[in-house]
């Protein structure tokens, strides 16, 4: 958790865990309810870690499928020692928001994020050609079911389809204007452990009033006042707000284009794919052999936040190159 926390990849914290022979989750209950561990060991993967690390377990609430289960009085059910604190709990799922499932490191600027209109994913397809002044590298994206001929749509320039989504992303009206938001975790307050204790402490001390036969003046005394001392804490415990965690959007006070201008490709994409547009493209395949024209390139940008939902998007790019 530390480590995430430091920003280390989930792979690398997965090999270490490998390496040091800690039992993946699967395992760990196969041990615990005493079955022999199976040939092959389990592996751990950054899926797993990421659903440990975002559970609610981890802060000692009950869970169940994932979600924190709430008790009567709207309070998390408590089930075990927490092993974050709640600015680590909002520090820890700000950090998982950002690591990314899909591929980061080499991926296509687009990949994941360019459909092709027959619902198939857009791959990066270099060629390199062998001209007279030295080989010359193309970057194209094309459908991948268009290389088992099952869709006849036209690879697009790489440069040309990423130029587009650049286009579209920093047009004033389309988003170039809005402020970014980013979701925030609030934590909630929750004192119910702590009031535990107190009420603990409250009970230890009865107890050993009763059970003393020697109790004096002075004992009386001692017990009065670490007894008005512990009530006095227990009550301003239970006057505290209880609070259950929330989301919250919070602006950035910088502007999609800003934030375009500034950001590379491996951030752009995961810009995009966190859910500001999904680029759905078709290049039209012409007559005999070779490709349209790039210009016939459509291209069609469904907005993901709802705040988006109202705001017009063009099926043609604005401007290209602008
Ligand atoms: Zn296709």
């Amino acid at each position: 958790m530390t480590r995430i926390l430091r920003d280390h990849s989930m792979n690398s914290v997965c090999l270490d865990f490998e390496k040091r022979d800690i039992l993946a989750p699967s395992d760990y209950r196969r041990a615990q309810r005493g079955k022999p561990a199976r040939n092959k060991r389990a592996q751990w993967c950054p899926e797993t870690i990421r659903n440990i690390l975002t559970s609610p377990t981890v802060r000692g609430h009950m869970s169940h499928d994932g979600e924190t289960v709430h008790g009567d009085d709207g309070m998390p059910v408590r089930v075990g020692p927490a092993l974050v604190n709640d600015s680590e709990w909002a520090r820890l799922q700000s950090v998982m928001e950002k690591k990314t499932r899909t591929r980061t490191e080499g991926a296509a600027p687009l990949l994941d994020v360019a459909w092709c209109d027959c619902g198939a994913k857009y791959h990066l397809w270099q060629v390199t050609q062998k001209l007279k002044s030295g080989p010359k590298r193309y970057r194209y994206y094309r459908c991948e079911r268009s290389n088992k001929k099952q869709c006849d749509a036209a690879a697009i320039k790489a440069d040309y389809l990423e130029a587009l989504v650049s286009a579209y992303v920093c047009w004033p009206t389309i988003l170039g204007e809005l402020e970014v938001e980013r979701k925030v975790l609030i934590p909630g307050e929750d004192h119910t452990a702590e009031l535990a204790q107190v009420r603990d402490a409250v009970q230890r001390l009865t107890n050993e009033k009763d059970a003393a036969d020697d109790w004096d003046d002075e004992d009386e005394r001692a017990y009065l006042s670490r007894m008005a001392k512990l009530r006095e804490r227990r009550r301003r415990l239970a006057a505290l707000p209880q609070r259950a965690d929330e989301w919250r959007m919070v602006g950035t006070g910088e502007t999609y284009a800003q934030l375009w201008e500034r950001s590379d490709w491996p951030e752009r994409r995961r810009l995009l794919i966190d859910g500001v547009f999904t680029v759905v493209a078709y290049r039209p395949k012409s007559g005999q052999g070779g490709a349209s024209s790039q210009g016939e390139t459509q291209i069609l940008m469904a907005p993901g936040p709802e705040r988006l939902q109202g705001r017009e998007i063009p099926r043609l790019p604005p401007t290209l190159g602008a």
